[in-house]
């Protein structure tokens, strides 16, 4: 028998670490059981190559139902200032080309960032946009949680996911009361990673998603390595040891979340 379908809710799977062998690499990640793989969208530069590789692959059972999921947004990583009118743009392309939903955008207070005015700029408007189309947002937000919990707070109509979260427990449950999914990848597989382990320990089964992140963050057996979807596996491991819950039931209760959140039928 084989095990109930996962979903990888954050891959960067148009990014040139997989030029070389994308194909490969979808190929591994179907053959591991990952049904579907979200796509966040992190520059209007990619916003084109997301959209072409989500339409040109579809599943062969039923036929022609998507497996790539694309979502388009500004990353913190890559905002300033001269970039404003992207977020024109962002609106327009959301409009004409319906993705899952408003992201990756978000908040990264690590030093040599953009500064926190630009940030804040970006993505509060990405929230709104996310909330005008009725879309879920996906959020980046490294050192900046609290600020995060703060802005969802004033518009009670987003729901979304946080993104390989770190923040603590008590945040998780905040953001689980507005409506969001914690999403948590490779890096619960850390012994260290005493804060997220807990995290994925205590949250309910119904507030959880899995993702990989990659190219970025792999779990701890490929350390090192480029990640990909299909290592997914990995981490529904090690959250079922943690919580001691079996793998199966994780996988099925944090697809059906993903399904629910993203509308994937
Ligand atoms: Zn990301």
């Amino acid at each position: 028998m084989s095990a109930p379908p996962l979903i990888d809710t954050h891959c960067h799977l148009d990014f040139e670490a997989f030029d070389n062998d994308r194909a490969e690499v979808m190929q591994r990640a179907y053959a591991n059981d990952i049904s579907d793989i979200i796509i966040p969208g992190t520059e209007r530069i990619h916003w084109d190559r997301i959209k072409d590789l989500c339409s040109a692959d579809t599943g062969e059972q039923p036929p022609g139902q998507p497996r790539l999921h694309p979502c388009y947004g500004l990353h913190p990583y890559w905002v300033c200032e001269k970039n404003r009118p992207d977020i024109e743009a962002l609106i327009d392309y959301i409009d004409i080309n319906r993705p899952i939903a408003v992201g990756e955008c978000g908040l990264d207070f690590r030093p040599r960032q953009a500064d926190k005015k630009t940030q804040l700029y970006f993505f509060e408007t990405q929230l709104g946009i996310a909330a005008d189309a009725r879309l879920p947002v996906v959020i980046h937000s490294v050192r900046a949680t609290e600020t995060v919990i703060q802005l969802i707070k004033k518009n009670n109509s987003l729901r979304g996911m946080i993104h390989s979260y770190s923040g603590s427990l008590e945040q998780a449950r905040q953001l689980i009361d507005l409506n969001f999914y914690i999403s948590l990848g490779g890096s619960v597989s850390y012994d260290n990673a005493s804060k997220i382990r807990r995290v994925a320990k205590e949250i309910p089964l119904t507030s959880l998603l899995l993702e990989t992140d990659a190219p970025d963050q792999p779990d701890k057996i490929n350390q090192q390595k480029r990640n990909e979807p299909a290592y997914l596996l990995n981490t529904l491991d090690v959250i079922s040891g943690l919580r001691k819950q079996p793998a199966e039931t994780i996988a099925l209760q944090t697809t059906s979340n993903a399904r629910a959140l993203f509308d994937i039928p």
